[in-house]
């Protein structure tokens, strides 16, 4: 298939598809499929080898948020079920944390619900930091507590943590259908202040919301001009109790694409294959592994994934091996950062004919182990 020997050869070159070529990937069938997934297996492996980093989220702060993001579980005046409490103290979040290292995670990720943090919230979150360092020299902190104010970056640099996260989470164009309370300039502010305090940025996208193939395209692109060294891809968790709650809109073959048109498009990023995991791609989540370098170990902030165990067995059976902390995960070229390659000229895309797959509500599970319970976490 010329589209997909293009591909390889771009990615193998750190160059950027254009925008058809991108839809063009979205739009294959799914005959087509295992040959999408070779083409930018062969573009993970140039990059990032056979290693999977792992990620562990620890949630500081659950529910009752004031923003009403649609598809968040965590949203004003969601009915889902969650857990909800307020902020860990930094000794039970380092307790968190040491779970997720236990089971091989090099990076913790500390998220809080909430719209921003204020600065007692950065004192909060900088003592936690500087408690999981005491304990875990060598782990990657990265903080995601929301919508950063001035000088808040450069605090939580300063406290030791090592990238943040900030999603676009969907097109600029469709933004404001999933959210009301802030902007998608907003979340681009956040983003280009933690790497202005010298944070290696995590932004990504939640696939899944009923957007269109451009959206989704589009957001990619977005995402490779911000230039994050990490990009989360995740899919909708539709949620009972919140407006997105019908939406489901992904197949496993099409969870593959998307996340085969983002290592195409980031093709030396970590791309991390995020919340929605097991829902969405269920018995096929080996052959994402061949598309992505990095998933998350465990629970999710709000729901279950499947046992740590699970995926570390799934990791090794793929023939894949845990990227340890002794090996730097992006490419030497961009360690130091910096952007390979513009963005691509836009053009007109066609989506791709709609799949309506069955919700698989039985498949979404409340998390109610690990953080702010007294049962043990899943690592
Ligand atoms: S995504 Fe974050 S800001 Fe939006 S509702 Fe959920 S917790 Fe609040």
């Amino acid at each position: 298939m010329d589209l997909l020997n293009t591909l390889v050869e771009k990615g193998l070159r750190r160059e950027l598809p254009t925008r058809e070529e991108a839809l063009a990937v979205l739009a294959t069938t799914d005959d087509e499929l295992l040959d999408v997934v070779a083409a930018a297996g062969k573009v993970r492996r140039q990059w990032f080898g056979r290693r999977v980093k792992l990620n562990y989220l620890v949630n500081l702060k659950s529910g009752l948020c004031p923003e009403d993001c649609s598809y968040c579980s965590q949203r004003l005046g969601s009915k889902a079920e969650i857990l909800k409490y307020t902020w860990l103290k930094p000794d039970e979040a380092s307790e968190a944390a040491a779970a997720g290292v236990a089971g091989g995670a090099k990076r913790v990720c500390l998220v809080a619900s909430g719209r921003g943090p204020t600065d007692k919230d950065v004192d909060r979150v900088s003592k936690t930091i500087e408690a999981i360092k005491d304990r875990h020299e060598d782990v990657e902190v990265c903080a995601c507590l929301g919508l950063l104010s001035d000088g808040q970056a450069e605090r939580l640099r300063a406290a030791g943590a090592d990238a943040y996260n900030h999603n676009l989470n969907t097109s600029e164009a469709t933004y404001g259908d999933i959210t009301t309370t802030h902007t998608y300039a907003d979340r681009v502010e956040t983003v280009q202040q933690a790497q202005a305090a010298g944070m290696s940025a995590c932004s990504g996208l939640i696939a899944g919301m009923g957007e269109t193939d451009a959206d989704l395209v589009d957001v990619v692109f977005a995402l490779r001009e911000l230039d994050p060294d990490s990009v989360p891809v995740n899919f909708l968790i539709p949620f009972e109790g919140t407006p997105l709650a019908k939406e489901w809109n992904l197949t496993p073959q099409r969870a593959l694409r998307i996340l085969a048109m983002v290592r195409f498009v980031c093709p030396d990023v970590e791309v991390r294959l995020a919340g929605g995991r097991e829902v969405h791609l269920r018995t096929m989540q080996p052959l994402a592994l061949h598309l992505v370098n990095s998933i998350f170990l465990g629970d999710y902030l709000t729901s279950e994934g499947q046992a740590g165990q699970a995926d570390l067995e799934m990791i090794a059976d793929a023939g894949f091996e845990v990227e340890g902390t002794d090996t730097t995960t992006l490419p030497e070229h961009r360690a130091g950062g910096g952007c390979a390659s513009a963005c691509g000229e836009p053009a007109a895309g066609k989506d791709a004919s709609p799949e309506i797959p069955a919700a698989r509500t039985d498949l979404v599970s409340v998390r109610r182990r690990g953080a702010g319970t007294d049962l043990a976490p899943n690592a």
